[in-house]
């Protein structure tokens, strides 16, 4: 290894990349509509590198990443530096690779493009390499040399970032060739060949360090995955010609893994302080005595500032356990916005408790100082933030004793309804719906006028009375076209939201918006995350006047639609200075009060909307059980105040609901939808065998996709679904809902759904 190496003091995980004005989504959609060409969107590229290089050296870091840019995402990046391009992708990567490269990203008109799925338990997307057993593997080391070569020209040393071999394929799945039971783990052999060559070259190269990030080790593993990462690392350390490796963990504790990557030769490791790993763990672990720590401790998820002499203190306890102690944050700052500084409308107020990236960058090298040469030198930094945490504590904007006091007097009555049984019949009385009810998720397609009447409205170029003129024109159409496709339960379209989340945020007490806190969500595509800062509450009502005016319309049913609180936290940056639970039941309750007064208004159907609680699943599975309970029970607590003849509905999608069947009954609601349609309803048997004996409208018709599925297919489904959940209980409905799809594709798709549901109403009244 290279003997030569620095020592490790400050650095950071990664930084953001889509640009602090956007301007990589920006160059690359237009270079995706032939608007710009290659030298264009390289030129964007290269300017986003250099700026982050020089704002982590003028910040003071002493060792600074490369390669953590991506043109669309990271894994992929990976994959492609591997080789590992599909069989579909790879005559068009053959011929030009940066065809290649997007058309495994977004496919093309002739080939899907690679699975997309969340990245661990954050709410950016990476994409899914392939890997069969016999998936062909050759280094690329183009870009990591050429990103290096880049900054070095700019006078810049970084250390070279890559996803680490085991991680790669744990984060793969079997291609179509695999058989069963195969595991991509099983490639690591042939993988590892390739990094001995990509860790000879970047030392070739000047590289001193180099940066594996191996965070599929902070997930449950068993005994054949821990001891390959055992091999894969003695393998790598046992190299000579190699630079320093330091091997990256981020999301959770490593747990066993950890002593096994310590019995191993790398130089360095790195934990995530902020998501479970402790002094006390890191202490058992002799072997971290001739290694540098590489400790997590400037939190890179989420935007607040740090305690930085509570992280000082906890930092000075970890002298000794170690070789070396480097400061860093959790993980990569991809996760956050790039600065405070552009948010010139933030109130002034919240401002001091929040770090952004480029604030979090000086956190870092602020420890580090206080550190190395003791806190007196860090004296002033030190102040200033304790006094903005002690401000922030002490505020009455996070702090209302009204919202505490309601919380603390919840009981079991306010989060149990009546009989399920006596609710359905209320409900048949009240509603007389027909078996088989036919029913959207919310959304109709967002038209460019809706769009621009919300853009207008907050430019101040559209005044209240006009827009509201125009929303209500828009929740008419779409009314007057649901009765004559013949649909049961209504909806008013939702063409008031930009967002699910956003939308309630702006409306209630306790919640920031920021200006440019844009953060990559997958690609080119961003989310502004709402700041979730203090007590919640909700002023006044914040969907009755749409919904109640939708109602007004029409004779059937209009359902009110809400988003649900584990949903509204999972899709901001909430507090952490309480438990999460304590929040979700604030956010319950203003949810509550919201139902309340719908149903005051005559609304007999409403639905809350819990699209992501899966996406908060704790990655270890003892930390799950807790997790369930506290989203479970805010969602009762958002939902049980209604008389027991109103209606709830809940909606989930986002697939994969194996872990959470259980509290998707114990959500209680009279009918749950469910994204159904890809999976072809395979969720059904689980979700009736745990007992679920309450109403179900499984997807049948698939909004992720263009296509028009025909009636055949819909009752084919609705016949599928109704093995396991009997008919008079079903409900058809689409999957999600349909705000990004066009007018043309959605009357076509609901006039068959609406086809298919009479068709299987009526051999069922015939038989
Ligand atoms: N009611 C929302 C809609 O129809 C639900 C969106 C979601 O599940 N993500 O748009
Ligand atoms: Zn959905």
């Amino acid at each position: 290894m290279d003997e030569s190496a620095p020592s490790i003091g400050a650095t950071v995980l990664g930084y953001p990349r889509i640009g602090p004005h956007r301007e990589l989504k920006f160059a690359l959609e237009r270079y995706w509509s032939g608007r710009i060409d290659r030298a264009e969107l390289e030129q964007v590229a290269r300017d986003e590198r250099a700026r982050t290089w020089r704002v982590l050296r003028d910040a003071g870091l002493d060792s600074i990443p490369s390669g953590t840019f991506s043109l669309y995402d990271q894994v992929l990046d990976a994959a492609v530096l591997l080789g590992a391009v599909p069989a579909r992708h790879r005559e068009i990567h053959q011929r030009d690779p940066l065809a290649g490269y997007f058309a495994m990203a977004r496919g093309t008109a002739e080939v899907a493009p690679l699975e997309m799925t969340k990245w661990f338990d954050t709410n950016y997307h990476y994409l899914v390499p392939e890997i069969g057993p016999d998936a062909p593997f050759r280094l690329d080391a183009t870009k990591p040399l050429a990103e290096l070569a880049e900054a070095a020209e700019l006078g810049i040393a970084t250390r070279p970032v890559l996803l680490g071999p085991v991680s790669f394929l744990l984060l793969s799945k079997p291609d179509d060739q695999a058989p069963e039971g195969y595991s991509p783990l099983a490639r690591l052999d042939s993988l590892l060949p390739l990094y001995a060559d990509l860790l000879a070259q970047l030392r070739a190269a000047g590289a001193s360090w180099v940066q594996l990030d191996e965070p599929a080790l902070v997930r449950d593993r068993g005994d054949q995955e821990l001891s390959a990462a055992h091999t894969a690392y003695q393998a790598l350390g046992g190299l000579d010609d190699r630079p320093a490796l330091f091997v990256a963990s981020y999301f959770g504790r490593l747990g066993a893994a950890l002593p096994l990557l310590a019995d191993t030769p790398v130089e360095a490791i790195g934990v995530d302080l902020c998501a479970g790993a402790t002094v006390e763990q890191l202490a058992e672990v002799p072997r971290l005595r001739d290694k540098t720590l590489v400790a997590g401790i400037v939190d890179g998820r989420n935007v607040w500032r740090t305690d930085l002499r509570g992280a000082l203190g906890t930092l000075q306890t970890m002298v000794g356990v170690s070789g070396s102690l480097a400061v860093s944050t959790s993980c990569s700052l991809l996760h956050v916005p790039y600065t405070l500084d552009a948010e010139e409308a933030l109130d002034e107020r919240i401002r001091p408790w929040l770090a952004f990236a480029r604030e979090k960058v000086h956190e870092v090298v602020t420890l580090q100082c206080g550190l190395s040469q003791g806190p007196a030198v860090v004296s002033q930094e030190l102040a200033q933030a304790a006094s903005a945490i002690t401000g922030r504590r002490e505020s009455a904007l996070t702090r209302r004793p009204d919202v505490r006091a309601r919380v603390a007097a919840l009981d079991e009555s306010d989060r149990t309804r009546g009989d399920a049984e006596q609710r359905r019949t209320l409900q048949h009385e009240r509603l007389g719906l027909p078996p088989l009810p036919t029913t959207t998720i919310g959304s109709f397609p967002q038209t460019d006028e809706v769009r621009a009447t919300r853009a207008g409205l907050r430019a101040g170029r559209v005044d209240t009375v006009t827009y509201t003129a125009r929303m209500r024109a828009e929740i008419e159409r779409v009314i007057r076209l649901q009765e004559s496709l013949g649909l049961d339960v209504l909806v008013h379209g939702e063409p008031e939201r930009n967002d699910m989340v956003q939308y309630f945020a702006e409306l209630l007490d306790g919640f920031a918006t920021s200006a440019h806190g844009w953060v990559q969500s997958y690609g080119s595509r961003c989310v502004r995350p709402p700041i979730l800062f203090g007590d919640v509450s909700r002023p006044a009502p914040m969907t009755v006047p749409w919904i109640s005016y939708a109602q007004s319309l029409t004779d059937r049913p209009v359902k009110g639609m809400l988003t649900g609180p584990v949903t509204i936290l999972a899709w901001s940056f909430v507090r952490d200075d309480q438990p999460l639970a304590d929040t979700a039941l604030q956010v319950g309750l203003a949810v509550r009060d919201e139902t309340l007064d719908l149903e005051r208004a005559g609304i007999g159907v409403i639905q809350v909307d819990e699209p992501a609680l899966r996406e908060l699943l704790p990655l270890r599975r003892e930390d799950q059980p807790a997790y369930l309970g506290w989203a479970v029970d805010a969602f009762r607590v958002a939902t049980s105040a209604v008389a027991d003849g109103t209606q709830v509905h809940t909606h989930l999608c986002y697939s994969e609901f194996g872990d959470v069947v259980g509290a998707i009954d114990d959500l209680g609601a009279d009918v749950t939808s469910l994204e159904a349609a890809r999976s072809r309803m395979e969720v059904l048997p689980a979700l009736t065998r745990g007992g679920m004996d309450r109403g179900v409208g499984p997807g049948v018709y698939d909004i992720h996709s263009p296509r028009v599925p025909s009636v055949a297919e819909i009752t084919e489904l609705l016949q599928r679904a109704a093995v396991s959940v009997p008919v008079a209980r079903l409900w058809a409905n689409p999957d999600c809902g349909l705000k990004t799809r066009g007018y043309a594709e959605v009357e076509a798709a609901l006039t068959n759904l609406v086809a298919a549901a009479t068709q299987v109403r009526e051999s069922l009244s015939t038989r």
